[in-house]
């Protein structure tokens, strides 16, 4: 067996391969992580490497000691994932007390995680805690019309959320929390981490402005889910300003009470 025969690494692959396609990786643009179950590393133990040295996170995530987590690499490309997964992508082991990580496969060729690796590892760390352990995906994208929106609407939660909420009754559906929304920030830095784990804890998917979307998910499918709702309404918005510039109808607030009612969601007034 490789480590490539894993069906979670397969599913990650696939991952990486449908997102490329919907355009939302140019270059190198992006980045995506999966904490991997303890019975998925057992399976595969015998085929790590444990020699590596061990490197500075920059943060300490104490609830994810010990934990290991497929990711992308810093420069690398979504487009080649598939072709070539051990230089593009790999695994990493975090340490006894949660400060530092070392590689035990793939990233061939003297690769190193994302850049935003603090990001992902601080929110996996929030969302663990916030899910009871379900939460296994944080994944970060480029996508036009999202970014796009940054630039026209308030940077601030319930407009936005509201925004996206009347353009699709499944935006309500697929993320009842709503979307957080920060500032334009450095990519990679521990301050877009820090704030994006705040973020987290009451929300799935932050918008990134001027740079794109931050999501997480029990699984690939459902953070692929989140992203490409959000895009598909965005991309509704562009579409809608770019015709006329306003709405001449529009979902209500009672649309929304009774998507709320049919399907349980417990959307907080203020998106109401
Ligand atoms: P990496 O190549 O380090 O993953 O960075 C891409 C990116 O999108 C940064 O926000
Ligand atoms: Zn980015």
């Amino acid at each position: 067996m490789k480590v490539t025969d894993a069906k979670f690494v397969k599913d990650f692959i696939n991952m990486c391969d449908d997102c490329f396609s919907q355009g939302w990786h140019e270059r190198n643009g992006g980045n995506l992580s999966y904490r991997i179950d303890n019975k998925d590393i057992a399976e595969i133990k015998d085929l790590l490497d444990f020699s590596g040295e061990w490197c500075d996170i920059g943060t300490a995530v104490t609830g994810l000691k010990n934990e290991f987590f497929l990711v992308t690499g810093t420069g690398r490309y979504f487009q080649n994932v598939k072709k070539c997964p051990e230089e593009n992508i790999g695994i990493t082991e975090i340490n006894e007390d949660g400060t530092k990580y070392r590689k035990v496969w793939g990233f061939a060729g003297g690769g190193r995680p994302t850049s935003e690796f603090p990001s992902h590892l601080m929110n996996h760390e929030v969302k663990k805690n916030a899910t009871n352990g379900t939460n296994r995906v944080i994944y970060h994208c480029h996508p036009a019309n999202l970014i796009a929106l940054t630039y026209v609407l308030p940077l601030e939660e319930i407009s936005f959320t509201r925004e996206l909420f009347e353009t699709m009754p499944e935006c309500s559906v697929v993320f009842p929390n709503g979307v957080g929304v920060l500032p334009y920030m450095t990519p990679g830095s521990v301050e877009i981490a820090v704030a994006s784990g705040e973020q987290m804890k009451s929300h799935d998917v932050i918008v990134w402005a001027h740079h794109g979307i931050f999501c997480s998910g029990d699984d690939f499918d459902s953070a692929f889910g989140l992203a490409h709702t959000v895009e598909k309404a965005s991309e509704i918005i562009v579409k809608i300003m770019s015709t006329r510039g306003s709405r001449l109808q529009t979902l209500t607030s009672d649309d929304f009470r009774a998507l709320d009612k049919a399907y349980h969601l417990n959307i907080p007034e203020k998106f109401l």
